[in-house]
């Protein structure tokens, strides 16, 4: 299958923070990828600017080394690199001095979008919004990108919200959550609305449950102090979970245009149910393999969760009666992220009582190996009468792509590209953060008012026994995590 690359404008796209592990991990190698693949064109210019004070040819050095560090063992030595090293630049800005602001004022060009990526601590947005204005840098039609965390609490993201609102339009900011970068979250739209199989049975008549699962084997070592002050919720759950659950769970837009997307989205948000305590598990990892959370926070007394699992309820008329089961955790047995949309069973079996009662059951996998896969009932070939198997129609990228499965795009790719393309649909809108943080703080305010604790689960293990009673208890069981 050969990709249809279609070029975008020239730009001047500057990174704060571009000399940051973000910058260097992600931004920079999602750039290259562009550009190799004959996306970016010649006059596209890239300006790294940060604290450190180097020139341009010691900031491409770093890139190199970044490099070398971060792209595939099969991009390495790649001729096409070089050529892009040849569009960096670089210049030493304080965010809250004000020099380089001129030097930044005189490589801008009128006549190509402005893109500013703030690849910085949030407590820096406003200050570098403030002087891409006073220095008279930032265009009208200029963008600028920031990323998670957007805030801490509701309270912090409308601050934020209003820091940027201060001196750029909705319409500008571009708010990353790199989840709706991936293929498969797309995939999941155009399997939903390019289908006409799916969506009449897309609700709470034919959908048994729903379940999303973010597992990570890796712990929170090295970052534990950090992470300490946020947890599971408000780390996976407040944004790239409950993406997950809006796109899954949302009415049909009349287009594929940021506002009637993210209006969608909005009201799933604000349809969200009040969760039960008794709806929550809340873990963290013991020490069996390794630090244990407590030791890896250095606090011990901590009563941050590593692990929530979490069962929620839509009120509005396509899911009532069907919950919706969340979860994600650190240091469990393996790396996986799906959404799982299990169907009803039949209502009524024609076939002998061995065949069993069937269902269907559709799975989105974002990590590892992106792809989808529908279970779907056959008869087992062979004689020995109506026997039936559940088969998967897999529709796993790395078969259908062949060769090019490598290549499936990394979610910064598409959506640093959309930034230039000036696409905001697969960016969050103000309120939806709002409303996000709007429906987490209470459940966040509960636990610190019951001075709740979490529970502790196996470290390598698929979390805690309490979240697997969540399921148990209402007759049903999460997928292994694999
Ligand atoms: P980092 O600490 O590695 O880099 C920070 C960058 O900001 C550096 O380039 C530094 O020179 C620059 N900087 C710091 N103070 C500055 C100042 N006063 N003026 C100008 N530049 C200054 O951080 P990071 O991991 O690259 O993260 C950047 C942002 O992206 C943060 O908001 C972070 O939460 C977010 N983020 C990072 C990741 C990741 O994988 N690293 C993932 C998601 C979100």
């Amino acid at each position: 299958m050969v990709s249809r690359v279609i070029p975008v404008d020239p730009f001047d796209l500057v990174i704060f923070g571009g000399t940051g592990d973000l910058a260097r991990r992600k931004i920079l190698p999602a750039l290259f990828r562009r550009f190799r693949d004959g996306q970016m064109p010649e006059d596209a210019r890239i300006i790294g600017a940060a604290r450190k004070d180097q020139d341009a040819d010691a900031y491409r050095q770093s890139v190199r080394e970044a490099f070398a560090e971060f792209l595939r063992p099969s991009e390495q030595g790649d001729p096409a690199m070089e050529a892009f090293l040849d569009h960096l630049d670089y210049l030493p800005i304080d965010a809250m001095g004000d020099g380089g602001w001129s030097e930044l004022k005189g490589k801008m060009r009128d006549d190509v979008p402005q893109a500013f990526y703030f690849s910085v601590a949030p407590s820096l947005f406003g200050a570098l919004a403030e002087r891409l204005h006073t220095h008279g840098i930032a265009r009208e039609d200029a963008r600028i990108v920031v990323e998670k965390p957007f805030g801490r609490d509701l309270g912090s993201a409308q601050a934020l919200n209003a820091t940027l609102a201060a001196h750029f339009d909705e319409t500008q900011i571009y708010r990353i959550d790199h989840y709706l970068g991936k293929e498969t979250v797309q995939n999941l739209m155009a399997v939903r609305f390019g289908n006409v199989l799916f969506e009449p049975l897309w609700n709470a008549q034919y959908v048994d449950h729903v379940q999303i699962t973010v597992a990570e084997e890796v712990g929170v070592g090295g970052r534990g102090a950090y992470y300490d002050k946020s947890g599971a919720m408000r780390d996976m759950v407040q944004n790239h979970l409950m993406q997950l659950l809006c796109l899954t769970a949302m009415e049909p837009p009349n287009r594929f245009e940021p506002d009637a997307v993210r209006d969608e989205k909005l009201k799933v948000i604000r349809a969200l149910d009040p969760v039960a305590p008794a709806d929550i598990v809340r873990g963290q990892y013991n020490g069996a393999k390794g630090a244990s959370y407590l030791e890896d926070a250095e606090a011990s007394d901590s009563r941050t969760e590593s692990y929530i699992a979490i069962k929620l309820h839509i009120a509005n008329w396509r899911w009532h009666g069907t919950p919706f089961y969340l979860r994600t955790g650190k240091r469990l047995k393996a790396r996986a992220s799906e959404i799982v949309v299990h169907f009803k069973e039949t209502p009524h079996s024609i076939f002998d009582e061995d065949a069993g009662r069937r269902a269907n059951v559709l799975s989105i996998r974002l990590q590892p190996d992106e792809g989808i896969d529908l279970r779907v009932t056959i008869k087992e070939p062979g004689p020995g009468g109506m026997r039936l198997v559940d088969v998967p129609l897999d529709m796993t990228f790395a078969e259908a792509l062949g060769p090019d499965a490598e290549n499936v795009p990394d979610a910064y790719e598409r959506l640093i590209m959309d930034v230039i393309r000036g696409n905001q649909t697969l960016f969050m809108r103000g309120d939806e953060v709002e409303a996000a943080w709007a429906w987490t703080d209470p459940i966040i305010a509960g636990w610190r008012d019951r001075n709740d604790k979490p529970v502790t689960y196996e470290a390598g293990s698929s979390g805690p026994e309490e979240a697997l009673m969540l399921m148990h208890r209402d007759g049903r069981r999460w997928r292994e995590i694999a």
